[in-house]
């Protein structure tokens, strides 16, 4: 119910119509007992994105979530950048403060989280990551501050993944990531298996019949198969990966813990594991409406 004691959270992006974050946060306010309601807000000219902050500010907005294309562009007017969103460059979740809002990037917790309730660690692992996109960037990021013991950023145009890993390089200072051409799989050691992150655009809707790698062979060497893509929930990399013998997910649990830890965020209360697979449960549900 809404009444005048209702505390208003959205999502500003362009566009934002085909969004699940309004199922996850409103469902997450019904079970918590909390007086919130969560609204897209599509913001169509960039421009206006200042004014879009600071009116979201002035109407005493609890919370947003930033999407495409305004997650790096809103930094300049935060009053705080969280320090990991600094380092990744892009921010997804604002919390009102004192000041004004503060951005945070809940994204690759998010993917840290979903990962531990699929059973899948990283800690000690062989990673090889397809994409040197802003989300395979900022996937290189948490897999060298969560220690895995080889991570490997492979893309079709390697300029792209060299970048990354000289910038993460340097930040870990070690040789924490090895950036790979797509193509020099096969120069990788037959016989070990990695966990691979899928990280590029390749098989997502409607081009749902192709997979970034397509050869057979590279499936030999997956252990466990991770495609940040979500719609569909069945990609041709998934299925390639359990014909290679390897287990096989997608991204939603991303999506779904990005959106629980901006809810922790901004009301304080943690959601128990219990709570986020009924989440889970029901945004499927109105998923497939
Ligand atoms: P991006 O910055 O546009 O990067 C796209 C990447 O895909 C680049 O590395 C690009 O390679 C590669 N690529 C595109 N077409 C290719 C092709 N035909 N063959 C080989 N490589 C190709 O994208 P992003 O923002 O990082 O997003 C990456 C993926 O993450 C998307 O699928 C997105 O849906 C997913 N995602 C999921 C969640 C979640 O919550 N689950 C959240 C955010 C994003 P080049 O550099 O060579 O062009």
């Amino acid at each position: 119910m809404v009444d005048g004691r209702t505390r208003i959270c959205g999502l500003i992006g362009n566009p934002v119509e085909h969004t699940m974050s309004p199922a996850i946060h409103n469902f997450l306010a019904g079970q918590t007992g909390q007086n919130l309601a969560y609204l897209p807000f599509p913001v169509k000219d960039g421009e206006k994105l200042g004014d879009a902050l600071r009116g979201a500010l002035s109407m005493d907005f609890l919370g947003l979530n930033v999407t495409v294309p305004y997650k790096s562009d809103v930094i300049p007017y935060l009053e705080e950048t969280d320090e990991l969103a600094a380092q990744i460059g892009a921010v997804n979740t604002l919390v009102r403060t004192q000041g004004g809002f503060k951005g945070y990037n809940t994204d690759m917790p998010g993917l840290y989280r979903a990962m531990l309730s699929d059973g899948v660690s990283v800690e000690g692992e062989s990673v090889l990551i397809l994409g040197a996109g802003g989300v395979a960037r900022a996937v290189a990021m948490m897999l060298a501050k969560k220690n895995a013991a080889e991570i490997r950023i492979l893309n079709r145009t390697l300029e792209k993944a060299e970048a990354i890993a000289s910038e993460i390089n340097q930040l870990e200072g070690k040789e924490a990531v090895i950036p790979m051409e797509l193509s020099a799989w096969k120069e990788l050691p037959k016989g070990k298996r990695y966990l691979v992150i899928q990280a590029t655009k390749v098989g997502m809707y409607p081009d749902v019949n192709a997979a970034v790698i397509e050869e057979t062979s590279f499936y030999e060497r997956v252990k466990a198969g991770y495609d940040l893509i979500y719609n569909p929930m069945d990609t041709k990399f998934m299925q390639l990966t359990r014909q290679g013998g390897g287990e096989a997910y997608h991204g939603f649990k991303m999506l779904l813990y990005q959106g629980i830890i901006a809810y922790e965020l901004w009301t304080g209360v943690r959601i128990s594991e219990e709570l986020a697979a009924k989440t889970y449960q029901y945004v499927l549900e109105q998923m497939k409406k």
